[in-house]
């Protein structure tokens, strides 16, 4: 009975024995990436800042550096994922073997290693690390009767120089990392807070961008366009306004480049254009509008069909509208913009060729296309009259105009010296300061609809930049 009693308790006290041993086999393994065996990077982030803390050691840096293979990704798309991982597990064995008891490699996020370090006490320390890293990594791996050769890109960020904490370093580190792709020189990359910071508030920025049409931050703005002899007014270009609820007014030439960096400028060019075509339309005077028009939107194809759509919807006569082309966009791919300027002309609408005289400015070009007007830029107009150079750029420019019997419009008049010098030389047109600064809806609402009771415009689209709006 005793016998019988005491062998149940020990059997008890076994099977609990190997159930707290699985269960710390499976947390033990929780901890570990399946593939290579080693730690995952959170883990041994936080194994190395409480080794570093005990020790007590603060004239040590602890080190932080998201590793990339740099030829991982030709190798799976030639040989597959197979060889892909096998390759992975050759590097992280190699660069374990070299690490020695103050440094660790784990497992990071996608095919990335991480290496953490915290013995380094000097620049040249870090150097000496990476560089053993580095050699351990070019070290041609053969394979499957294959030789594989790979690059080490790292980003690296440091405790406490960097970061006031540890949890902060993937993050940094991170951000260095991508900085390695436009690097030249080393394809290590150390965390830098004024560079990588900037890009941070960018990527931000361009967040808050894809939300802007949906809280209605985006708003447009109206500069009126003047003939220059009789200075009557003609129309109006179109300038977008970002009103960002937290920033203020951002300017369109630091919100249009990330709409062309991120896409939205499609999306958003196309709300610029259907809600600057609606609210002519409702103008008792048939003044023109013109709006600029980014490369992207040219080179998707679809614009044609679009303005098409756009003026059937409106009601805007095909004539009162006029799309802004900048140089930059014909440059990209000529014979395919060729071919939607075509189509785009063939609508009844007007062509601009914006910016003159600030890019390649291709004769060959102005033959080519058909434009009906060329916008000479800024940069040559403010302070024409005493200025000899910009005087001859302008000038030139207007007998180049009417020799192919096209309009030329001066962009920047500021006053009325400007304006003179352009009558004396035969400019058409003319946008600056000196006729009006771009304004909202409100500020041209009587010269649009100069009866009294005029019907105001406030009719807001909705367009659908998130999922589900
Ligand atoms: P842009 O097309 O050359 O527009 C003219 C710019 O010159 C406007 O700047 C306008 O405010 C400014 N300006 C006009 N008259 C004067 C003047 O007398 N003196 C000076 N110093 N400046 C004058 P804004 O509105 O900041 O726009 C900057 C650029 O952003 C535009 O240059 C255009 O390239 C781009 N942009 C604006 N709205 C849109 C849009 O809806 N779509 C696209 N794709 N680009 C846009
Ligand atoms: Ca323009
Ligand atoms: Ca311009």
């Amino acid at each position: 009975m005793v016998l019988m009693v005491g062998s149940g308790f020990s059997l008890n006290i076994l099977d609990n024995k190997s159930k707290i041993e699985a269960a710390e086999h499976i947390r033990h393994l929780s901890q570990m990436d399946p593939l290579t065996g080693l730690p995952l990077f959170q883990k041994a982030l936080q194994k190395m800042e409480s080794r570093y803390f005990d020790k007590g050691n603060m004239t040590a840096k602890l080190a932080f550096a998201i590793l990339e293979l740099e030829g991982l990704r030709q190798i799976r798309e030639v040989h597959g994922q197979h060889i892909n991982d096998r390759v992975i597990c050759i590097i992280a064995d190699r660069l374990s073997r070299i690490c020695t008891e103050n440094e660790i490699i784990a497992r990071g996020r996608g095919d990335t290693l991480v290496a953490i370090s915290m013995q380094l006490f000097s620049n040249s320390s870090i150097n000496s690390f990476f560089q053993k890293l580095e050699m351990a990594v070019e070290v041609p791996i053969e394979e499957n009767g294959q030789i594989f050769n790979l690059h080490l890109n790292a980003g690296i960020s440091h405790f406490p120089e960097n970061a006031e904490e540890v949890a902060l370093l993937p993050g940094q580190a991170e951000l260095a990392l991508t900085r390695t792709a436009h690097n030249k020189g080393s394809n290590i990359v150390v965390y830098d807070r004024n560079i990588d910071e900037g890009k941070r508030t960018l990527s931000a920025l361009a967040m808050d961008l894809r939300y802007a049409v949906e809280r209605e931050e985006l708003e447009l703005y109206y500069q009126p366009q003047n003939d220059v002899m009789t200075g009557d007014l003609i129309g109006f270009e179109v300038l977008l306004r970002w009103n960002h609820a937290e920033r203020g007014m951002i300017s369109p030439d630091n919100f249009i480049p990330l709409a062309e960096e991120t896409g939205l400028i499609i999306p958003i060019g196309e709300w610029v254009l259907r809600t600057a075509c609606e609210c002519a339309a409702g103008w008792d005077k048939p003044y023109k509008i013109a709006v600029n028009v980014a490369p992207a939107q040219l080179t998707t194809g679809d614009l044609p069909a679009k303005v098409r759509q756009i003026l059937k919807d409106t009601g805007l006569p095909h004539q009162r509208l006029e799309l802004e082309i900048t140089e930059t966009s014909i440059i990209e791919d000529h014979l395919h913009t060729l071919h939607v300027v075509q189509q785009l002309k063939q609508i009844g609408i007007s062509l601009a060729m914006d910016d003159f005289g600030t890019g390649y400015s291709s004769l060959s070009m102005l033959q080519t296309f058909p434009f009906d007007k060329i916008k000479i830029d800024r940069s040559f107009i403010s302070g024409v009259s005493e200025n000899p150079h910009s005087a001859a750029i302008a000038r030139a420019t207007i007998v180049l105009a009417n020799g192919l019997q096209i309009n030329s419009l001066a962009e920047g008049v500021e006053d009325q010296k400007d304006l003179n010098f352009l009558r004396e030389i035969g400019c058409h047109e003319a946008q600056g300061y000196f006729f009006g600064k771009p304004m909202p809806f409100s500020g041209i609402e009587e010269m649009v609809n100069p009866r009294e009771n005029a019907v105001t415009f406030n009719k807001k689209y909705k367009l659908a930049l998130v999922p589900g709006g």
